[in-house]
């Protein structure tokens, strides 16, 4: 897996996510073929790990573009703005920011929830901000508590108001273990 993060440094990017994750989550999916547009980001994000991997093995040099998916609001094929360096949903406008790589940060908002993320990562930096907790060991006990997989437990992940209620509730419970320990 190193390889894979030196091959893209080689080639001038940064890697913005876990690729081990992404390219154990393939091998569940069982798929070979690619598409033009995924039905998902998550998707998207998983073939875009395994067509580094396959350039890799070639030794070919690499030139990244956007990945292509369509959005979790409208189902509409998602633009990439160069200019923002933002994912945006061509109907309702809602937006993610992009690594270097081209990897997005999480799943699209708009804007009621990008200020209920701003919201929750407000209440989560105390825990580790402070020196609480790492920042490690609170994805991890948030990883258990909403039984999201470990990788995914970021706040930019959360996309329904669902979510952000189970999210809240998982920090308050958070804070009151810390509290208590
Ligand atoms: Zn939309």
């Amino acid at each position: 897996m190193n390889n894979l993060m030196s091959y893209l440094k080689l080639n001038g990017y940064t890697s913005g996510i876990d690729l081990k994750f992404y390219l154990e989550t393939n091998k569940k999916l069982r798929k070979s073929e690619s598409f033009e547009y995924f039905s998902n980001i998550h998707e998207a994000k998983v073939f875009r790990v395994i067509d580094l991997s396959k350039a890799m093995e070639s030794k070919q040099p690499i030139k990244l573009t956007p990945i292509k998916f369509n959005t979790q609001c409208c189902n509409a094929r998602v633009n990439f703005n160069f200019n923002l360096w933002v994912y945006e949903c061509p109907k309702c406008r809602s937006s993610v920011k992009a690594h270097s790589d081209f990897m997005p940060m999480g799943e699209l908002a708009n804007r009621k929830l990008g200020k209920l993320r701003q919201q929750l990562h407000k209440e989560l930096d105390d825990v580790w901000v402070n020196g609480f907790r790492t920042r490690n060991q609170t994805y991890s006990l948030l990883s258990e508590k909403l039984n999201w997989p470990r990788e995914l437990v970021h706040i930019a992940n959360v996309t329904t108001d669902e979510d952000v209620a189970n999210y809240y509730q998982a920090i308050v419970w958070l804070k009151s273990e810390i509290r208590c320990s």
